[in-house]
């Protein structure tokens, strides 16, 4: 059964637990629609100040979802860093996209920045997170890639279906130029994770169905060719793919 939550982190603890997704609520608070000061934002609703509190609970929305996205872009980070230690000689993609996924990070910080939004990333150490559930989810995603390659793959796949779909999301939340243009190239980076995990894992002898995004969308992204994302002029990386995937530069 496909899961359809506004942001799926919930979702991809039950589905790591083995369940399904339920409307899954979050814990820690900064993922759940309507869950900051609803009430009181509804008694000042009148004719005069319906617009204004229309811009604010936008504002409020954009602010959530950069606050979620810089810690969830930690938590990819976080992860393969992790499975890189564990699987570093085996397969370079891990360590190769954490680099990318600090990069994401570090673009959602400018638009923090910018906003005057207190980072929720308090300790850049591997593990730290503000939320306590991306802190949870950071410990069962590492352990779920512990058995075997494959299933250390399959939970890079899983995370950038996820991010893909939690970012097409949030497109709906803002209207600032700046920032559709960060969720495009950080979606457009995510892409390229994830023709990069499917390819190592079907050339390990596993595969991947899409859990967040539709089945449809999956096959059009594995079909796709590498792409550019806009996420720098660095020299990009080359030479990591298990065939076709290594010819095209970059993983942003
Ligand atoms: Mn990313
Ligand atoms: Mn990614």
């Amino acid at each position: 059964m496909r899961s359809r939550c506004s942001t799926c982190l919930g979702a991809l603890a039950i589905i790591l637990l083995g369940g399904a997704c339920a409307n899954a609520a979050s814990p820690g608070g900064q993922g759940g629609p309507g869950d900051v000061g609803g009430d009181a934002l509804a008694a000042d609703v009148t004719a005069e100040g319906a617009d204004t509190v229309a811009v604010a609970a936008a504002t409020s929305a954009q602010e959530k979802d950069l606050l979620r996205l810089r810690e969830e872009e930690k938590l990819a980070r976080d992860v393969y860093l992790s499975l890189r230690d564990r699987w570093g000689t085996s397969v370079p993609v891990f360590d190769n996209i954490s680099g990318s996924e600090q990069t994401h990070m570090d673009r959602v910080a400018t638009h923090l920045t910018a906003l005057g939004i207190p980072d929720p990333v308090t300790d850049p150490a591997v593990g730290a997170f503000t939320d306590p559930e991306l802190k949870a989810l950071y410990t069962q995603l590492v352990a779920s890639g512990q058995p075997s390659l494959v299933a250390a793959l399959t939970v890079g796949a899983t995370i950038e279906d996820l991010d893909i779909h939690d970012i097409e999301a949030m497109r709906a939340n803002t209207t600032d130029p700046a920032i559709l243009a960060t969720y495009a190239a950080l979606e457009c980076g995510s892409r390229n994770h994830m023709r990069a995990f499917y390819g190592f894992l079907t050339a390990n002898g596993g595969s991947y169905r899409a859990q967040f995004i539709t089945q449809a969308e999956l096959d059009a992204i594995i079909a796709g060719a590498h792409e550019q994302c806009g996420m720098g002029t660095g020299p990009g990386r080359r030479g990591m793919g298990p065939g076709r995937g290594g010819r095209g530069g970059g993983w942003r």
